[in-house]
This record gives structure tokens, C-alpha cells and sequence, in this order.
């Protein structure tokens, strides 16, 4: 009842690793949108017609828009027959039961959502988080059909002293060791500089690469293939210039996503 036209466009493992051999083309580019806990139903009404009118699709990039959970089922009706897909900001790591509040993997999938971000640094900071949630978190997502969105990023501090790779590192090892590297077919990363989210500041191209290329040496023989999204103070005016890198397949977006020609403009960027 609640599908969209959507259909995962982006192409199986092995073509993918044949394609960037053979062309070196870049992945698939995906934009998403996390609305955090803002909107009303009027404001996201206005927001989502304006979206989904200019947003038609494109050959090469997917766009996904992740509501709050008491407007998830709104947002899907007003995407309904849009190339825009529904995604959602976390999950509960368990299937059922007494969890107050909470929401599962398979509730999400009812609503038809695709994307799950996962490992957000407000959940890790604000919720308490831990790592190994985070892994946990990660499965009951798969399991349940949907592609985690997998968020990592270092603090300022960390930064500062030089350890960021090592926070990330750690961040991706306790998923690894939870759920072993070959699922990460299904399965899209974001690296998220902790002092560049809603700040303002964005990650230098030198430094998102770095990191980039990094988090891709980590993952093997996924490592062409899977999708690696930059997060953190993304707007229009530095949207293409973040997109030209060869590591970077696309955005998650906060702020920007708050504002439909903002959001457009950095869509049509990843295209
Ligand atoms: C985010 O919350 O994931 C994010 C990147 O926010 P902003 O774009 O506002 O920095």
C-alpha cells in the first residue's frame, strides 16, 4: 500500500567492480536528507511537494529523505511516485518487545523506508550510544531488509591530537567484528567530522579524502564498490567542489536539507 516507485537502480557488486575498472567511472552518488527533529506536518508538506517536484530522478545519484518517525508515513504518501526514498534517523537494535518509545527495524520496513542511519554523532553523544549498539543496531537493520547508513567521525579533541583515524578505525572495527566485512554490500558509510556537524566548519577536501580513502582501504574487496557519504555543514556553494573528490560518493545533510532549493541544488550537484 505504502510503496513508492522507487527501485534500487544502483548496480550489483560485480558490475560495479567491473564498471570502475573498466571506466573508472564513480559510484552511484547518494544525497541524504536528516531533518533531525524539526518540521510540522504544514511545514514538511510545503517542504516535500517543492522536493519531490524537482527532483526527477537521474542516472547516477539517489536522493533520500529521512523524517522524524511520527511524520514517516506523511512523507511517504507525499513522495509517493517521486524518485525521492524514505529513509529513517535510527532504530532499536532489538526485533520486539518492552522497549518504550521505541521503534524497530521491521516497523520501519513496514513504512517502507530503505536507508537507516545509523551511529549519528548526536545519538553516540546525546543517547549514550555505545559502539557495540551501534553494531547491533547495524544487523537488526539488514536483517530486516533495509540498508544501514553507518556514521562515524572523530571529535575535535581527537582531531586536535592527531587520532582520528584511530577513533574511526575503532568505530568500523566493533561492526566488522560484529557482523563481518562481507554485508557491507548492503550497506552505505558516512564519515562525519564530529566538529563539522551543524557548526558551521567543513572538513578541508585534503582532510575529507584522507579519511575517505581511508575508511575505503578498510573494507577489502568492497572497498570500489561501496558508497562513502561526506557529512558536515554541506551547503549548495561547496557541494560540487566536495563531490569532485574521488572518494566522496555523496552527502548526509542536516541544515541543508531544511531547505528545499538548498537541497535541490546540492542533489543536482551529485548528479
Ligand atoms: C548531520 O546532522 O548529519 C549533518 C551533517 O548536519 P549539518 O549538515 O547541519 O552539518
Amino acid at each position: 500500500m505504502f510503496k513508492s516507485s522507487w527501485l534500487p537502480l544502483a548496480p550489483a557488486l560485480g558490475e560495479v567492480l567491473l564498471l570502475s575498472k573498466a571506466s573508472n567511472a564513480k559510484r552511484r552518488q547518494l544525497v541524504v536528507g536528516n531533518w533531525k527533529m524539526n518540521g510540522s506536518l504544514n511545514e514538511n508538506a510545503g517542504l516535500l511537494a517543492k522536493i519531490a517536484a524537482g527532483w526527477h530522478g537521474a542516472h547516477n545519484a539517489d536522493v533520500v529523505i529521512c523524517p522524524p518517525f511520527p511524520y514517516l508515513m506523511h512523507t511517504q504518501n507525499a513522495l509517493l511516485g517521486s524518485a525521492v526514498v524514505l529513509g529513517a534517523q535510527t532504530v532499536n537494535e532489538h526485533a520486539k518487545g518492552a522497549y518504550t518509545g521505541e521503534v524497530s527495524a521491521s516497523m520501519l520496513a513496514d513504512l517502507d523506508c530503505k536507508f537507516v542511519i545509523i551511529g549519528h554523532n548526536e545519538r553516540r553523544r546525546m543517547q549514550h550510544e555505545s559502539d557495540l549498539q551501534v553494531a547491533q543496531k547495524f544487523e537488526a537493520v539488514q536483517k530486516a531488509g533495509l540498508t544501514p547508513i553507518l556514521c562515524v567521525g572523530e571529535s575535535l579533541e581527537d582531531r586536535e591530537q592527531g587520532k582520528h583515524l584511530e577513533t574511526i578505525s575503532r568505530q568500523l572495527n566493533i561492526v566488522f567484528a560484529h557482523t563481518g566485512k562481507d554485508v557491507f554490500d548492503n550497506a552505505v558509510l558516512a564519515y562525519e567530522p564530529v566538529w563539522a556537524v551543524g557548526t558551521g566548519k567543513t572538513a578541508t577536501p585534503e582532510q575529507a579524502e584522507e579519511v575517505h580513502k581511508f575508511m575505503r582501504s578498510q573494507l577489502g574487496v568492497l572497498a570500489d564498490s561501496i558508497r562513502i557519504l561526506y557529512g558536515g555543514s554541506v551547503k549548495a556553494h561547496n557541494a560540487r567542489q566536495l563531490f569532485a573528490l574521488a572518494d566522496i560518493d555523496g552527502a548526509l545533510l542536516g541544515g541543508a536539507s531544511l531547505d528545499a532549493d538548498e537541497f535541490l541544488a546540492i542533489c543536482k550537484a551529485a548528479e
